[in-house]
């Protein structure tokens, strides 16, 4: 065979005719894993350690030095102020949102946080979730590079499917900091169906059970024409495996007998613990040691003490699945398949008793710990090469604008395939009215007050018009990773004002699937307040207008008619201060009776004011 020989100089570098490869990122609160997708086939990549998964966890050393992964967090142990665990709780957040979970969290928050931005202060440097996030995502890149020997510039990164605009917002962000592209964002639920190829088989409602760490999730989808809907969401955010192993650790705390540990010494039996409950899956039982201090006690641990130390989680995760399907109105048997993921849901217990609530077989063929990064890698492949698994995903929660009276007027609906653009006409409240101002809330309540403020503008330079003559066109656009850009147009004169939303803090998720669930619970409730507030809107408008006749044309009136308006119009003032729609209406229908007339004197008085200096014959041709 002969060799052969190029130009000199034009040997090409190994991998440069391949395309950038794209990869898949499940960005995790315990854990991150990342894979890449070729020809469908999908390969997790491991770290140097062998491990697929990476550990959530950067330690920060006096150095400058960033440690991420299992080591950083080994260092726990030696030096827990360096170590940041659990971020991705954080995305998103505001100040407000951390002070309810203060004590929950391990971190010292940063007193000169600005602008609603959480800061944390680690090993004495001021960060914020978003950098610290960026530092994981840095890791996972340069662990991508290693095993694909070549640049790695863009992900699909996935999200809890409750995380919101901030949220995600901030995961985009983290990611660019990281210098990777994010090609999509995608709900981590629908990653994990994706990965289990539901989307090209028979449409259907699916449930996903994710099991963490530190979180629970439960999530139904509806494929439907090519389209993953999350019909409902719910979980616990303090709910997971590390509860197992406390649990654990307080049963060899309790045969070792009492003593007084300090903080290190607990994590140390916590990592013991974990250790224990993961072989645990495999084996049937075997003995652990715990040393603390110069005393080392022996502990034996079999399956059927482990089942009986985590059957109340497992058992509160089923309680909040019925909630679920309760809620989304469907049956158990509906349910075409459950997905499972999470780590936690290898322990032979969850899956027992998730089969047994939905009575089949959950899938779990793929490793739960790496299937959503499975799906995200599937997606990623998809997005740049090109495939029919193309996913779309949906808005997450109803978006809209507040109206008067602190009512919700829906823009787009909650479910909606993404990206997408829909837009709704708004008037203005009073005459000569020459700015509004604009609230964006996401929520499904009627009400603005329980749904989450996103923004605020204000579109000026509306010409001065009546009441209600003004056509304000607000504009909603969710691009295809979720997020807003608000956009509001007068039409007549084409005064324009745009916001991308852009929030700097957000739900979280337990007030996220609180949301969902109120809205079931409370529609009629909040359909009720909807309706009281919209007739003392109405009233107070028509209150206005009679106000402002008054002033124009009172000389049209005598001193009895006047009177019995003001009679009118003061009822209904009174009864605007309570809670009585019906005897609202009816004073405002009595306070129209009032006006009729005093509405006819205008009306003539206007004709013969337009008629001054119009002849009879032009009048009869008009008519
Ligand atoms: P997250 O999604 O929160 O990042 P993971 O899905 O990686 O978390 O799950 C981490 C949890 O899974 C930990 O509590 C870990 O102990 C648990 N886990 C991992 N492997 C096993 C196993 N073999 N048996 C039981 N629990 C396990
Ligand atoms: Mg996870």
């Amino acid at each position: 065979m002969l060799l052969q020989l190029l130009e000199p100089g034009e040997t090409p570098a190994p991998h440069q005719n391949e395309a950038p490869r794209a990869i898949g990122i499940d960005l995790g609160t315990t854990n991150s894993v990342v894979a890449v997708a070729r020809d469908g086939v999908v390969e997790v990549l491991k770290g140097a350690d062998g491990r697929g998964l990476l550990a959530s966890v950067v330690c920060y050393g006096e150095d400058g030095s960033v440690l991420v992964g299992e080591d950083a967090r080994n260092q726990i142990l030696v030096a827990p102020d360096h170590v940041v665990g659990s971020i991705k709780r954080l995305m998103g957040r505001g100040l407000e949102d951390v002070k309810s979970l203060a004590g929950t969290l391990p971190y010292k928050m940063d007193s000169l946080a600005e602008g609603g931005m959480v800061r944390l202060n680690v090993a004495g440097r001021v960060l914020t979730p978003v950098e610290i996030s960026a530092d994981i995502l840095r890791a996972i890149k340069a662990r991508a590079e290693a095993a694909l020997d070549g640049a790695v510039e863009k992900a699909v990164v996935t999200v809890p499917a409750y995380f919101d605009d901030a949220a995600r917002t901030a995961t985009r962000d983290a990611a660019r900091l990281a210098g990777l592209e994010v090609l999509r964002l995608v709900n981590e639920p629908t990653a994990a169906a994706l990965a289990y190829g539901l989307d090209n088989s028979a449409e259907g409602l699916y449930a996903v059970y994710d099991l963490g760490g530190g979180t629970f999730d439960i999530s139904l989808l509806r494929m439907e024409k090519g389209v993953f809907q999350v019909k409902a969401t719910g979980g616990d955010a303090a709910l997971g495996g590390d509860d197992v192993d406390h649990a654990i650790a307080e049963h060899f705390l309790a045969e070792r007998g009492a003593e007084p540990l300090s903080a290190g010494e607990v994590k140390q039996v916590l990592m013991v613990a974990r250790l224990a409950k993961e072989c645990l899956t495999h084996s049937m039982g075997g003995e652990w040691m715990v040393d603390i201090g110069d005393r080392s006690t022996r502990h034996f641990l079999d399956r059927a003490t482990l089942d009986r130390l985590a059957l109340p989680f497992v058992e509160r995760t089923l309680e909040i699945c019925r909630g679920v399907v309760a809620d989304a109105e469907v049956e158990m048997e509906d349910i075409k398949g459950v997905v499972l993921v999470g780590g936690s849901t290898r322990m032979p217990l969850v899956r027992s008793k998730v089969a047994e609530l939905f009575g089949r077989e959950p899938l779990s063929d793929i490793n739960p710990d790496e299937v959503v990064a499975v799906g995200a890698a599937l997606q990623a492949e998809a997005l740049t090469v090109g495939s029919d698994t193309l996913l779309l995903d949906v808005t997450p929660l109803s978006l809209g604008i507040e109206t008067m009276g602190g009512i919700v007027e829906k823009v787009i609906p909650r479910n909606q395939p993404i990206p997408v653009g829909m837009a709704q006409e708004f008037t203005t409240y009073q005459d000569g009215q020459t700015a509004m101002s604009i609230h964006v809330v996401q929520g499904e309540r009627e009400m603005v007050d329980q749904c989450r403020s996103l923004a605020r503008f204000v579109l000026k330079g509306i010409p001065p018009m009546a009441a209600g003559a003004a056509r304000i066109r607000v504009a909603f656009t969710v691009d295809a990773d979720g997020l807003l850009t608000v956009s509001a147009r007068e039409t007549t004169t084409g005064t324009e004002a745009q916001v991308a939303v852009k929030p700097s803090y957000g739900l979280d998720e337990e007030e996220m699937a609180k949301m969902l669930r109120d809205s079931l619970e409370n529609a009629r409730t909040d359909m009720t307040v909807r309706l009281l507030t919209e007739s003392k809107v109405e009233a107070n408008r028509s209150i206005l207008a009679i106000r402002a006749a008054l002033v124009a044309d009172g000389d049209l009136l005598d001193a009895a008619e006047r009177g019995m308006i003001e009679t009118a119009v003061a009822k209904v003032e009174t009864l605007l201060a309570g809670t009585d729609r019906e005897a609202i209406l009816a004073a405002a229908e009595n306070m129209e009776n009032a006006t009729k007339g005093f509405a006819e004197k205008r009306m003539d008085q206007g004709i013969r004011k337009a008629l001054a200096g119009v002849s009879v014959d032009k009048l009869d041709g008009a008519l």
